[in-house]
């Protein structure tokens, strides 16, 4: 076992909410390490579908995922990639009456968030996207949102973060967290050991592991959207799309190929996901009327990934209730690439401030705690504490089931 290595902040998780949090941290001057267990992005961020929108998004997000908007516009500058990033558009298709009174409720409701979305009747439909299928009866526009390549975005983060003074570690597995009444101590199942006053459990769909630990259980379970991606086809889409109520969504890259997503796969273990024969079948069946271009289109490739979902569909983000200094982002829902970035730089503010810029009261882990508990100041303790202080958290397995 290795002497402990001091710094300021110890983040668990290498996705896209770790590895923007470990970069805000360094850029904000914080002694920082980023432990992933895995390699940079090679879960839910790395995976997804590569979808940057705010269109549908709950309005409790819309603050959060309007910084992420911000934030992505920046992105050259940030993470030096420009991640294949286009403002391409969202496009939500309806495909009843129903839905497009859904949709004309949405424009309404999120009115002064700064979405500028455009509702379209069929005709408008038609005359702006050729391609679309009988099946829709209109859309609303988001002009401003759009897709980005993940697989290059998220460990571009990561290596922003080592640019800008962290310590990074891949194929390092958080295995043990306890902390003595002062500081978090971290070990690594690689025989490593940290210690610092802030610890950010960042974790994905594995994060309940230690917020139970700390006596904050969360009723997280996983889900696995099912994706698929196409040969290259000559260009007829430039927006990113999805539909009312769901079910499937898609978008066309620059090289050609088309990139679908919709319903679930499913687990082979914790840490492995596949998409499922049935669920790539509904998408294929359901393509072709929304997107008729696409009839007879090869599927190349299907693929999954594990991401954690909370009942109400809402992130945990930001202090815990029980630990000083512990802060918690996870449990995305299927939406946290968007507003990933805005969440990580919310974490380094609570870090470096006290206060994060935007509220996420919304997010508190707190509305999953039976009673309440008497609410803990946020940062960690200045001074040290007493050697018999030693509190030891049980072990932080970081394969338990979600
Ligand atoms: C197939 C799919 C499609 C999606 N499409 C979209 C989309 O189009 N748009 C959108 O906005 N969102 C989308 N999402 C959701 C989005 O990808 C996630 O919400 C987001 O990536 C979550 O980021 P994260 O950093 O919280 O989690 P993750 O990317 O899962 O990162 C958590 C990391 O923690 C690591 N870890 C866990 N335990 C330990 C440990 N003990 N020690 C060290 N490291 C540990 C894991 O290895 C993992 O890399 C999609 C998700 C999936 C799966």
């Amino acid at each position: 076992m290795s002497l402990p290595i001091d710094m300021d902040a110890v983040v668990i998780g290498g996705g896209i909410v770790g590895a923007s949090a470990a970069l805000f941290l360094a850029k904000s001057g914080q002694r920082v390490a980023l432990l992933e267990r895995d390699f940079f992005g090679a879960h839910s961020s790395g995976v997804n579908y590569g979808g940057v929108r705010r269109q549908g998004r709950p309005l409790s997000q819309l603050p959060l995922s309007q910084r992420a908007h911000a934030i992505w516009g920046d992105l050259t500058n940030l993470i030096g990639i420009d991640g294949e990033y286009l403002r391409s558009g969202h496009l939500k298709l309806a495909r009843s009456d129903k839905d497009m009174a859904a949709l004309a409720a949405y424009e309404q409701a999120s009115r002064g968030f700064g979405l500028d979305l455009q509702l379209l009747d069929r005709d408008q439909l038609r005359a702006r996207f050729p391609w679309a299928g009988d099946v829709a009866v209109g859309a609303s526009l988001c002009a401003d949102d759009g897709h980005a390549n993940p697989r290059i975005v998220s460990p571009a983060f990561a290596h922003a973060a080592r640019r800008a003074g962290a310590d990074i570690y891949e194929q390092t597995e958080v295995s043990e967290v306890s902390h003595d009444g002062h500081a978090f101590t971290v070990r690594t199942a690689s025989g490593q050991t940290f210690r610092a006053p802030w610890l950010l459990n960042c974790a994905g769909a594995w994060a309940a592991a230690l917020a139970e630990q700390f006596g904050e259980p969360v009723p997280m379970r996983s889900g696995h959207p099912a994706m698929l991606v196409t040969e290259p086809l000559p260009m007829f889409m430039d927006v990113s799309t999805g539909v009312e109520g769901g079910g499937i969504y898609a978008r066309q890259v620059a090289r050609g190929n088309c990139v679908l997503g919709g319903g679930q796969g499913f687990a082979l273990d914790p840490a492995t996901a596949r998409p499922g024969q049935a669920a790539i079948l509904d998408i294929l069946r359901n393509a072709v009327e929304l997107y008729p271009p696409l009839a007879g289109a090869q599927a190349i490739r299907t693929w999954s990934g594990t991401e954690g979902y909370l009942p109400d569909r809402e992130p945990v983000l930001g202090a815990s209730s029980t630990q000083a200094g512990l802060l918690h982002g996870f449990g995305f829902a299927g939406s946290g690439f968007q507003i990933g970035p805005a969440a990580g730089e919310a974490l380094a503010q609570i870090v470096c401030t006290g206060t994060p810029s935007i509220r996420l009261d919304a997010f508190s882990i707190q509305r999953f705690q039976p009673v309440s508990q008497p609410t803990l100041p946020t940062a960690p303790p200045a001074t040290a504490a007493p050697a018999h202080a030693e509190n030891v958290i049980p072990l932080f397995r970081g394969r338990s089931q979600p």
